[in-house]
């Protein structure tokens, strides 16, 4: 059953968002936007590598996955675009090629590794994943 799912999610959300079938879907937290298509398939973004033009790094044809996300969450109604402050952890690679629908039916998506939940409570314990910064609100996005 679990292979069939990943083969139909797989043919819905390529064509649509260019899905390279991660296991942990976090395209309501990405302005509808796939981290997985950055070439650093970084969860957060953007690195430290943008251009002035907004483009990539390591592909310059392209506009920066991530300034394409904040560009799209902030023209989503409501609050549909607030979630692309959260700091997302990173992916979990041993869920590629699965069902990201199965995954989040199970919890499955949201088991963090280890290194990252203990890094969670401590910070939590302090109050610093409060204080840590959020997303580069004052990015031009390019169009
Ligand atoms: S975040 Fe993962 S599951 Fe969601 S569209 Fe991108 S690759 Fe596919």
């Amino acid at each position: 059953m679990a292979p069939l799912l990943a083969t139909i999610e797989h043919a819905v959300k390529k064509p649509v968002w260019d899905c390279r079938m991660c296991g942990q879907c976090v395209l309501h937290s990405t302005g509808f936007t796939c981290p997985m298509t950055c070439p650093k398939t970084l969860r957060n973004g953007p690195c430290g590598g943008v251009r002035e033009d907004g483009s990539c790094e390591v592909d310059p044809s392209m506009t920066c996955v991530w300034l394409k996300a904040y560009g799209r969450a902030r023209r989503l109604p409501g609050h549909l675009g607030d979630g692309v402050d959260e700091l997302r952890p990173p992916v979990d690679n041993r869920l590629q090629g699965t069902s990201s629908w199965v995954n989040l039916a199970t919890g499955r998506d949201r088991a963090l590794p280890d290194g990252w939940r203990a890094a969670a409570e401590a910070a939590e314990a302090t109050g610093a994943a409060e204080a840590a910064p959020t997303g580069p609100a004052a990015v031009e996005v390019p169009r």
